[in-house]
């Protein structure tokens, strides 16, 4: 006889299915899968660059057209981003455009986000001199990190997301006491990067 299940767990079953439903409710509501074709889903992609700075990311899906014109696309679970968070958004496909500019030698034609609570689509088409930008600002961001490693010198960073942080008896935005500072041994690998920066994936 399988065990009885308690109703919280049927209601929150319930609650997930019903959002479930809404979110596919708004991807069918901005695209036709039966006129969609996906090249790849779920792609880890990655490269090198500036020699030693090891970028990647799991792209959700990408379309390539006959032509050979690539589409990224980024399913987002959230509702679509006032214009203070599209910049997040985009430096996410930004990051993937590079990845595939670099290891493919096409600037993709498209960078797609998909909003599917708000049944929004953004898209945003990359040029390549933006990514030579782009790259630039990494290796940039990677060279701070390992200034802040090494000087062990990370500041909080105070948001509205405080209020949901666990570690304010260790933040000093809070008076908090500060944890001793790890010590790691590194572990070689091949090809050996200074650092390895990873884009977000699936950020709601
Ligand atoms: S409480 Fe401190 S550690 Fe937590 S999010 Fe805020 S600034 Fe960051």
């Amino acid at each position: 006889m399988p065990e009885p299940v308690a109703e919280d767990e049927v209601a929150q079953l319930k609650a997930f299915l019903a959002g479930a439903g809404q979110l596919l409710d708004g991807y069918f509501a901005v695209e036709d899968p039966q006129r969609l074709e996906p090249a790849e889903r779920e792609s880890l992609i990655s490269t090198l660059i500036n020699n030693d700075l090891l970028i990647r990311g799991y792209i959700d899906r990408l379309d390539v057209s006959p032509a050979g014109d690539l589409r990224v696309v980024d399913y987002k679970t959230g509702g679509a981003p006032r214009e203070a968070f599209e910049g997040r958004a985009l430096f996410q496909l930004k990051f993937y455009a590079l990845v595939l500019w670099r290891t493919r030698g096409v600037v993709p034609r498209v960078l797609r986000l998909l909003y599917l609570k708000d049944a929004e689509v953004l898209d945003f088409s990359p040029d390549p001199e933006e990514l030579e930008r782009f790259e630039r600002t990494l290796v940039a961001l990677s060279q701070a990190i390992e200034r802040a490693k090494q000087d062990k010198d990370f500041r909080p960073k105070p948001s509205r997301l405080c209020g949901w942080c666990n570690h304010k008896a260790h933040c000093p935005e809070f008076g908090g006491t500060l944890l001793p500072y790890p010590t790691l041994t590194p572990i070689p690998t091949q090809p050996t990067p200074a650092d390895d920066i990873t884009a977000a994936h699936n950020e709601p």
